[in-house]
């Protein structure tokens, strides 16, 4: 019989993880050094100022970009050792990701544009289309549907966003600057958003270089210099 494989509570482990630059004789050091551990459950908020390296250190968590030095392993996994092929596959099975500009598809509706991430896998239309109204009502927006990204507003955008990172049901949702072009009551609608999935076990790293926004988070890590210069957290 096979042995049950042990429980990974950490999701995410970095050791001494280096992300170096070099053009020329010149080497930007965005991340240096970094050791890091995820857990499953975890709301962790990044902040530090503009190029401390946060984007870096949330596209290496999230695969799309990889160490000049050290370990990352995901589920246990160590990622140098896979294929591109896996890594995608990996990428597209744990990894769920929004970004300050929403990245929504222009032509297509709040419906069509959670249902993306089905055209790579084996659900039916019918499946599919009920998969994305369930995320969408998850998120607020089950009266918005039919609309298109034009149609809606910046914070609307965002939750169509948010509901199609969910869609794989991903181990992490990784948030660069989510809120970075909304406004403050928009921004605390967003951010009580993130709080409810986190409340409901979702695993969350949000990056922000607002200060007061790691409130809500029980870990806040800050970067300076590609460094991990504090690692808080709270009850
Ligand atoms: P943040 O998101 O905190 O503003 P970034 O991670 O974007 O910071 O950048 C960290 C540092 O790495 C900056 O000095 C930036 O200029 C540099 N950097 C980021 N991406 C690249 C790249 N593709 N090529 C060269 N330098 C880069
Ligand atoms: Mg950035």
């Amino acid at each position: 019989m096979l042995e049950p494989s042990p429980i990974h509570s950490a999701i995410i482990e970095l050791k001494n993880v280096k992300r170096y630059f070099t053009s020329g004789k010149e080497t930007v050091r965005a991340i240096d050094n970094v050791d890091f551990t995820v857990n499953c459950g975890e709301f962790i908020t990044v902040t530090g100022p503009s190029g401390s390296g946060k984007s870096t250190l949330l596209n290496l968590i999230g695969l799309l970009d990889s160490p000049t030095g050290g370990e990352i392993r995901i589920q246990g996994d160590d990622i140098q050792k896979l294929t591109q092929r896996e890594k995608s596959a990996i990428r597209m099975r744990e990894i769920g990701f929004i970004f300050q500009f929403f990245n929504l598809q222009k032509n297509l509706t709040a419906l069509e544009n959670v249902m993306i991430p089905f055209w790579f896998n084996e659900h039916t239309r019918k499946e599919s289309e009920e998969r994305a109204s369930e995320l969408l009502q998850k998120v607020g927006l089950q009266h918005r549907v039919d609309h298109l990204p034009s149609e809606l507003s910046g914070g609307q955008q965002q939750r169509v966003a948010i509901a199609r990172a969910l869609v794989n049901s991903p181990s992490v949702i990784l948030a660069d600057e989510p809120t970075g072009n909304l406004d403050s009551q928009t921004t605390k609608e967003i951010i009580t958003l993130f709080e409810d999935l986190n409340r409901s076990g979702e695993t969350i790293i949000l990056v922000t270089h607002e200060k007061n926004l790691t409130e809500c988070a029980g870990r806040s890590i800050e970067l300076v210099d590609g460094r991990i210069v504090s690692d808080q957290r709270r009850e």
